[in-house]
């Protein structure tokens, strides 16, 4: 069977990974159209913003929008005639962790995978290859071909590839014009291989044939769930051995430096930090767990879970720490968290540590204080009274005060806390901040950027996440 040349796409979900990963494919293929849809109408309305104020912060990002949008690059919420119009339609709707219900705090909400389907089998006129994008449970093409198969028009076919996006928010665009690999996972069938190959032809217009990785459909499912695991849980050891540090004077840097020696270990992943956060790990791996519980392989699910428990873990043990160097008491006092994005360089909130930290604060009823230069207003409160669901957000905001730079949020305040790893907090004047603190002044540097050092010949008190008293 001859492969499909494809010349349209559609990608159904524009936001942080269908958003780029297109845009840079309509990019690198100018003979394909591309055209991105979503039914979030002030999203796509961002997108398509005449000063190219695009819906996410992402490095790179506006450069590429601008050389494709409108070359063979659209933004659309007219879904049906994107999907009809299309050869290959990239499903890269959110997967989140489901609230309530069966399952519920574990498995994925497959609600939105599941109605972009349902949207595809009812418009479709054509054949189509349908491309998960969006990280997804396994066999979950199995389940999308149920559906498009019982509801589409006779006749017509659809192959289900599974194609994971392995792009990190915050290099996205560096990830995805020079990725490790692509993986692109098919039934081992002569339609599933011909699939496959329309879509390799896509991605070699810019990445090297070597790159390309082709597996089986559940092979690839699961590896991106094992690849998102396991960086987390890289992350999680190098953090159970700061609490270590911490109590030993030993220092984490240096350990994780030897460590990362080892070819075997390599370096990176090894920066211990208050924890990780972001709309992946913790979904994924909870979607590893649930995905082991339910292949009755209770000892499989423990394993992954340890991870985020260790997580978890750690966030308070931050927070802990904040409270008990404080004289055990931070109610009434002012603290200051800068970074409220879950990493430097993206303006995503999801699941960040900064808000854990936040929430704990509030809740010992201290005065907080926050600054992110990505992060706008409406998403602190939004993140804030979602953390605090029984707070009423009028109280909310009695409490914490969102500060125009780091400068003014660090000024005159009782300590401060480093929750995301922004360049611009190194670069602070920690001399005139010091000036205007209560003292004793604190800092607390929770993803370890900080030269503690020359913080201390200032006069803070500084904690450095995975540094211990040495003697
Ligand atoms: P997102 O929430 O930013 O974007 C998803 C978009 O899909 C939203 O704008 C939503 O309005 C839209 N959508 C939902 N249902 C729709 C429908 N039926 N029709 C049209 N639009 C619809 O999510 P994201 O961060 O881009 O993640 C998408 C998927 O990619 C998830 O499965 C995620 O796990 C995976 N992933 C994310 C990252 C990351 O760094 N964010 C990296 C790799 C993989």
């Amino acid at each position: 069977m001859a492969p499909v040349t494809v010349k349209k796409i559609c990608c159904i979900g524009a936001g942080y990974v269908g958003g780029p990963t297109c845009a840079v494919i309509a990019l690198k293929c100018p003979d394909i159209t591309v055209t991105i849809v979503d039914l979030n109408k002030a999203r796509i309305d961002a997108w398509n913003s005449p000063d190219y104020k695009l819906p996410i912060y992402e490095p790179g990002l506006d450069d590429v929008v601008k050389q494709a949008r409108g070359r063979n690059l659209f933004f659309s919420t007219e879904i049906d005639k994107a999907i009809k119009e299309a050869d290959l339609i990239f499903v890269s709707v959110n997967t989140p962790t489901k609230k309530s219900g069966v399952g519920a705090g574990f498995a994925a909400d497959l609600n939105y995978v599941e109605s972009a389907t349902r949207r595809i089998a009812a418009v479709a006129t054509s054949s189509k290859i349908v491309v998960e994008k969006s990280t997804v449970p396994m066999r979950t093409a199995e389940s999308m071909r149920t559906i498009l198969e019982a509801n589409s028009k006779p006749g017509l076919r659809f192959d289900i590839l599974s194609n994971p996006e392995f792009l990190a928010e915050g290099t996205a665009i560096g990830d995805l014009f020079a990725p490790d690999r692509v993986l692109i996972g098919s039934l081992q069938t002569p339609e599933g291989k011909s699939a496959a190959s329309s879509l390799i032809d896509v991605y070699a217009h810019w990445v090297p044939k070597e790159r390309i990785l082709t597996v089986g459909l559940w092979s690839s499912e699961l590896s991106k769930l094992a690849a998102n695991a396991m960086l987390a849980q890289r992350i999680s050891s190098i953090n159970a051995l700061s609490a270590i540090c911490e109590a030993t004077g030993a220092n984490i840097d240096e350990v994780a430096h030897a460590v990362g020696k080892d070819s075997r270990v390599g370096p990176k992943f090894l920066r211990a930090s208050v924890g990780f956060g972001g709309s992946c790990f913790q979904k994924d791996i909870l979607n590893l767990v649930y995905l082991s519980e339910s292949l009755h392989l209770p000892e499989v699910a423990a394993y992954w879970r340890q991870v985020v428990t260790m997580n978890e873990y750690q966030k308070r043990r931050f927070s802990k720490t904040v409270v008990d160097t404080l004289f055990n008491t931070i109610t009434g006092k002012n603290i200051t968290v800068l970074g409220f994005a879950f990493k430097a360089d993206t303006g995503d909130t999801r699941e960040s540590a900064a808000i854990t930290l936040i929430r704990d604060f509030l809740s010992e009823r201290a005065r907080v204080t926050i600054y992110d230069p990505q992060v706008d207003e409406a998403q602190i409160w939004l993140d804030l009274q979602e953390a605090l669901p029984d707070t009423p957000l009028e109280n909310i905001k009695k409490q914490v005060i969102i500060a125009p730079s780091a400068l003014a949020a660090a000024s005159n305040t009782d300590a401060v806390v480093i929750a995301t790893e922004w360049k611009e907090f190194v670069e602070i004047d920690w001399a005139a901040v010091y000036g205007t603190m209560n003292k004793p002044a604190f800092i607390f540097d929770g993803r370890a950027i900080l030269d503690a050092d020359e913080l201390r010949k200032i006069g803070f008190t500084v904690k450095t996440i995975g540094r211990g008293v040495a003697f």
